[in-house]
């Protein structure tokens, strides 16, 4: 389990996946909640990602498209934004 001072967590510890931490928020242990977000970023790596897809067969796509997300880390108990993880850059 990940403690975090004054509130910041590095972005370096963050990835897609939910991580188990203190919660700055509310002090509490949590697993972050994750929501993707897209970035303009994604719309513009969507095409080369469909692309591959086709290529590669579509089992990797849910993961291609989440991986060029932004993914938000969130509390669930209080709902405060603990960080966020840029998506993957092509
Ligand atoms: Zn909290």
């Amino acid at each position: 389990m990940t403690a975090i001072g004054n509130g910041k967590i590095s972005e370096l510890e963050l990835d897609h996946d939910p991580v188990k931490i203190i919660c700055p928020a509310c002090q509490v242990p949590i697993e972050t909640e994750v929501s993707y977000k897209i970035s303009s970023r994604t719309h513009m790596q969507g095409f080369v990602v469909l692309l591959f897809a086709f290529c590669c067969g579509f089992c990797v796509l849910p993961y291609c498209l989440n991986a060029f997300k932004d993914a938000y880390h969130k509390c669930p108990k209080c709902n405060a934004l603990i960080g966020c993880h840029e998506g993957a850059e092509l």
